[in-house]
């Protein structure tokens, strides 16, 4: 959400087209392809696929293709949470009371016949495309903080229980790691506020920039304290990811007189969860605080973290 633009319009918008006859998709991409960004795919499971990718604003959604039909692709972009989002309007040749009904059910927000009608079409789209960027736009002022632009504690609370329950879906750790600027009360008082402002807008910058994955997420959950958020990632990685922001910070040169290095650094602490173990997402956030406070207490400009043996270990950038 960092680098996201605060003001989409429609013309930024991603429409998926779905339609296993090639002159459906044709038909559909010449009359969207001069107001939006078209995309298509000739099967739900390519669907699927790019929607986990790259999720689009809009996908349009043929209902019969011989792999899976349109109502059970709809499904499971519903009861996914990288997908769920994501509108699905069915076009479909058919459109009995029954047929209509499958489409509501599914979890579809709309139906176009087919064949299609130029205006009805843009239109529907167009009317979907506002209400998403709406949306995202409200989702975007809630759960962002506004002076670093990293996701907020009400995101936390908020998303925290899906990510737990992806985790245990698909059994896979899901590491926690905590960063705490170093003497940051020191930095204020001798530089000011609005230089620490600033140096902790870059902060979340260094921090968002060594994330590279799409599921890592980032978030401003105290003053100078951050939280990331790293599913699919073992006490291995976690640990990597610590490195590397060290390193990345410290090598910045913020100036810091009060600090031994004189540049600005930070402490970590992380620990990892692992889904049907006898432990909890609740643990793993005490341990990452409890490693950040031993930390700390090394000297800082430092990470501790819990090893898979659960042992406490520390390293430095
Ligand atoms: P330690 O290395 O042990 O973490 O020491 P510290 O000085 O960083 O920690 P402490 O918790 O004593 O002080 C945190 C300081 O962070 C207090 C305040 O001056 C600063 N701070 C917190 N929020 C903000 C903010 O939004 N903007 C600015 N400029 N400073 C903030
Ligand atoms: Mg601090
Ligand atoms: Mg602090």
């Amino acid at each position: 959400m960092y680098n996201k633009k605060t003001s989409r319009t429609l013309q930024d918008c991603n429409v998926l087209i779905v339609d296993d006859q090639t002159a459906s998709r044709l038909i559909m991409t010449t009359l969207l392809e001069p107001l939006f960004t078209c995309h298509s795919v000739d099967s739900a499971s390519k669907a699927i696929e790019f929607c986990r990718e790259t999720p689009p604003d809009l996908v349009l959604m043929d209902v019969y293709m011989p792999d899976m039909d349109g109502h059970e692709a709809c499904i499971i972009l519903g009861n996914d949470s990288r997908t769920e989002d994501i509108p699905v309007v069915f076009v479909t040749a058919s459109v009995s009371d029954e047929e209509q009904e499958k489409c509501w059910n599914a979890g579809g927000a709309d139906f176009v016949q087919k064949p299609v009608n130029a205006t009805t079409l843009i239109n529907r789209v167009k009317f979907h495309l506002s209400s998403k960027l709406k949306t995202d736009l409200l989702e975007q002022l809630i759960y962002t903080d506004r002076l670093t632009g990293c996701f907020n504690r009400h995101y936390l609370e908020e998303h925290l229980p899906q990510m737990v329950k992806d985790a245990e879906r698909e059994n896979q750790a899901l590491s926690v790691a905590i960063f705490d600027a170093d003497l940051f009360k020191q930095f204020n008082d001798h530089y000011g506020h609005i230089k620490g402002d600033s140096c902790l807008w870059k902060i979340a910058k260094s921090l968002q920039e060594s994330l590279l994955r799409p599921r890592d997420k980032l978030i401003r959950v105290g003053g100078e304290e951050f939280l990331i958020l790293l599913p699919h990632t073992s006490e291995h990685g976690a640990r990597t990811v610590c490195e590397r922001i060290l390193q990345t910070i410290s090598h910045q040169y913020i100036e810091h007189s009060a600090s031994p290095t004189g540049y600005l650094t930070v402490s970590a602490g992380a620990a990892t969860y692992h889904p049907n173990t006898d432990t909890s997402i609740d643990k793993a956030l005490m341990d990452a605080d409890k490693c950040l406070y031993h930390a700390k207490a090394n000297g800082r400009n430092s990470y501790a973290f819990i090893d898979e043996h659960g042992d406490m270990l520390v390293g430095a950038g």
